[in-house]
């Protein structure tokens, strides 16, 4: 591995992200199907579907970089998503449970921020225009998905969950 220039770093940046969009694809079925509370069975849902969409706008990008669509394993989401299936396979009261998703999901979009937040400001500085906008269009979607799940949390989820026998 070299990284000689900024392009360099950028498509590196975008091969994690792409390999960690197709782990998250795998990982919110899972989480869906064993969320207790609908809004939250819901949300995995919906984020799934916006999901594909940026799995999708990753292509784009690398097409017009001339480039194949190409992952490199994220071994960081490999460990957030290892972590959450614990909780995905876990016992217990269902309130806690669907507090312990919340928390693995928000890791996964805090990971997701921070890379589309820098894969913007790479695309920025690197002139691609359309790249940076498509990048940015993700990172909104990520922040919202991370407030709808702490508005969950605060609202009712944790709330419901038990806090000691
Ligand atoms: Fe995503
Ligand atoms: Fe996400």
């Amino acid at each position: 591995m070299k990284f000689q220039t900024l392009q360099d770093l950028f498509v590196d940046t975008l091969k994690d992200l792409y390999n960690a969009e197709q782990q998250i694809e795998l990982a919110l079925p899972k989480m869906e199907q064993v969320a207790h509370h609908p809004e939250l069975k819901q949300g995995f849902h919906q984020h799934l579907e916006q999901t594909h969409q940026q799995v999708n706008r990753l292509d784009q990008i690398f097409k017009d970089l001339n480039m194949k669509p190409q992952g490199k394993t994220c071994k960081g989401m490999q460990g957030i998503i290892s972590e959450g299936e614990e909780v995905v396979n876990a016992k217990g009261d269902p309130d806690v449970l669907d507090a312990g998703l919340i928390e693995s999901a928000q890791k996964v979009e805090h990971y997701e921020i921070s890379g589309y937040g820098t894969a913007r400001t790479f695309a920025s500085r690197l002139g691609y225009t359309n790249a940076a906008r498509l990048l940015q269009q993700t990172l909104d979607e990520e922040k919202q998905t991370d407030e709808k799940l702490t508005a969950l949390a605060e609202r009712g989820i944790n709330t419901q969950a038990k806090a000691s026998k």
